[in-house]
């Protein structure tokens, strides 16, 4: 089917109205939004998956869930951009309603591989992970999180990630990597991608989940080829 096919079809697909009950601004250009269903409707937001709200009445954008509790769903929308998805959340009151396609669910967790895991993330990119982490730690698997964003304060669930990181220190690392730190910052700086030099091996031997924006993707999957990942235990969910 084309990618023209799918997105007619998403649209013939019924809407569901939820409203904004929460938002909140996480650093210097993320809102942190959780829409909820009407009285009584409960639905499945599974692991990876993604909503379409219609902003701006035309074309619906997509944001990848982070939480869910099946009555709520919370989104992490960036406005850097200065697009009509990010400003509309931007700006966004809680009250409001919003038409929502979805969820649909194309970035699953992918259980008992047997393999390490390694989830790469710029930004709002991190949505899936929030979710992706703890399964990760239910099965026990080394998991490594490499979060790439410009600054600390933009660090989209930096306290959960800490926090799951000192619940679980032997199986899990949480790696932000700030492209524009400022001078006290003592952790990782560049690119995500940066990281990995000299440590291919374990990128080999893991499941590697990309998510984020296509430039990022881009550099993230020319790495990969360059080292010899085998694709198939790759998994991308690219924001564009
Ligand atoms: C499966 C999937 C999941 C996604 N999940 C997320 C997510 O969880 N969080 C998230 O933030 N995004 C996510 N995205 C991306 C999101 O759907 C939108 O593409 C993104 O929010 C940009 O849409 P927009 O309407 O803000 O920008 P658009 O209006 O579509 O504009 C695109 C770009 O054009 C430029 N531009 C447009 N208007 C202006 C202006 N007035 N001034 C300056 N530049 C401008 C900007 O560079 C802007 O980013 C996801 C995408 C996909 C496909």
């Amino acid at each position: 089917m084309s990618v023209f096919s799918t997105f007619i079809k998403k649209l013939e697909a019924p809407t569901t109205d939820m409203m904004i009950t929460a938002s909140q601004r996480v650093g210097s250009h993320i809102q942190r939004v959780t829409l909820t269903l009407p009285q009584g409707q409960m639905k499945e937001f599974s692991i990876g998956s993604y909503i379409q709200p219609m902003v701006g009445g035309v074309v619906p954008r997509a944001y990848s869930i982070a939480e869910t509790d099946n009555r709520s769903c919370t989104i992490i929308v960036s406005f850097s951009g200065g697009g009509v998805g990010g400003r509309f959340f931007r700006d966004a009151r809680v009250g409001d309603v919003v038409s929502i396609y979805g969820p649909f669910d194309d970035f699953p967790y992918h259980y008992s591989t047997g393999r390490p895991k390694i989830f790469m993330a710029t930004g709002t990119g991190v949505a899936p992970f929030v979710r992706m982490v703890p399964e990760a730690m239910n099965e026990h698997r080394s998991t490594v999180l490499v979060l790439g964003v410009p600054h600390r304060e933009d660090i989209p669930y930096a306290s959960y990630f800490y926090d799951v990181a000192k619940k679980n220190g032997s199986i899990f690392a949480f790696v932000p990597v700030l492209s524009a730190p400022d001078a006290a910052w003592e952790g990782e700086r560049g690119y995500v991608t940066d990281i990995w030099q000299g440590r291919e091996k374990m990128l080999l031997q893991s499941d590697v989940y990309i998510c984020g924006v296509p430039p990022m993707v881009a550099g993230a999957e020319e790495f990969l080829k360059h080292i010899g990942m085998d694709p198939s235990h790759t998994f991308i969910q690219k924001f564009g």
